[in-house]
């Protein structure tokens, strides 16, 4: 059992937790990142099965304010992120013709970005995976926090980017009181589900380019290929793997059911798209509980009253989707550097 110390700890690996160590870590403040999953990036995540690889999170992000512009620029001169396409594409993404918006993927898998997004948190900053924490409490000089392998962390700043249901339930755990103005816009910012499925390929699909199709009004919106998109990019040429998301009407009525029903009614809608003499080798369902936020707050960041230093940020903070996660990161990580109850050293 060991206590690390920092000057801010980061619940959240994903991308807004990186956009704060990030932004934190460069103004010379050291910062202790901890994520339960095996890997960073959170939901945007890679699944890999022998050579081949799917995104079975984030599908792509788009682009619309100037600093996320900047940073994707940045990303794609790493050979990471990519022009996917744009708009929707008349034969495969139906429906949205002409409305414009650049989509990225990330060649290899979004998991690539993320581990180099992770990189440059070293020396005097850290990140740990694997590291469920239970909760979280208030000491005197800031925060401690308990992982469930027994190990805590102290710091005198805390940001915390689960959705902000599982947020809460850390500070619950560690009798957090917070105001009822604070905790009320934190249980209004709920999720909807998703459930994905995952399915390695013998042979090939007719999905058209660029790799996905988009169907809004179906209860199955969504089936990607992959090898097409660039994630899956070694391996026998004759193998892929799809990814089909479902809605949230959907995830709710399944939710609960056996793999191998949710298996078959992904695969009736997998099957036209397949070439002739394909077959369906291995097959996965993901459950993502918190997929989407439902309503968002209208600030990038929310720094609780009466506590120390503690800054809620994730996709749920004014903009949802991955461009939001980024941009309320930072804007939780610039908040914190101002702060006048923040004081640095105390824990490094
Ligand atoms: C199936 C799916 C498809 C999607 N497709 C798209 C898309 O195409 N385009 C798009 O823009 N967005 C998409 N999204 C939404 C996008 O994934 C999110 O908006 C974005 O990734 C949120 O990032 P975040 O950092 O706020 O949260 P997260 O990525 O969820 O990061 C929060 C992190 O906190 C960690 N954590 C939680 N509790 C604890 C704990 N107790 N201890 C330690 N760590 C903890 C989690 O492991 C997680 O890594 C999709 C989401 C899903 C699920």
């Amino acid at each position: 059992m060991t206590e690390k110390q920092s000057d801010v700890l980061i619940v959240g690996a994903g991308l807004a937790g990186l956009a704060a160590g990030r932004l934190l870590h460069a103004a010379g403040v050291d910062v202790q990142v901890v994520d339960k999953g095996r890997r960073v990036g959170g939901r945007m995540a890679t699944l890999r099965l022998g050579q081949a690889a799917a995104d079975h999170g984030v599908q792509f992000f788009t682009v619309d304010s100037p600093e996320f512009r900047q940073e994707v620029d940045g990303w794609e001169a790493a050979g990471l992120a990519f022009l996917w396409d744009i708009g929707w594409s008349l034969g495969s993404f139906a429906g949205n013709e002409g409305e414009g918006h650049t989509r990225y993927a990330v060649r290899g898998g979004m998991d690539r970005l993320m581990e180099y997004l992770a990189e440059d948190l070293t020396g005097d900053s850290a990140v740990d995976t694997d590291t469920r924490l239970v909760a979280v409490r208030q000491t005197e000089g800031g925060w401690q926090a308990e992982a469930e392998n027994g190990d805590s962390y102290r710091a005198a700043g805390l940001i915390l980017t689960p959705p902000p249901p599982q947020s809460l339930a850390l500070l619950d755990a560690g009798a957090v009181g917070l105001s009822a103005m604070d905790r009320g816009i934190l249980e209004a910012l709920d999720y909807s589900s998703t459930l994905t499925g995952i399915f390695r390929i013998e042979g090939g699909t007719t999905i058209p380019a660029p790799g996905a199709v988009h169907r809004p009004a179906e209860s199955l919106p969504w089936i990607a290929d992959n090898r097409q998109k660039g994630v899956t990019e070694g391996g026998p040429e004759n193998e892929t793997i799809v990814t089909i998301n479902s809605n949230a009407t959907y995830a709710q009525r399944y939710w609960d059911a056996p793999q191998v029903e949710i298996v078959e009614t992904m695969k009736a809608v997998l099957l036209p798209y397949l070439t002739p003499g394909s077959r369906v080798v291995e097959s996965q369902v993901k459950h993502w509980r918190y997929a989407f936020p439902r309503h968002t707050h209208s600030q990038r960041t929310l720094r609780t009253s009466g506590t120390h230093p503690l800054y809620f940020a994730g996709d749920a903070f004014h903009g949802p989707l991955v461009e939001g996660a980024w941009l309320s990161g930072q804007a939780a990580a610039q908040a914190l550097l101002g702060d006048a109850d923040f004081v640095p050293g105390k824990y490094s």
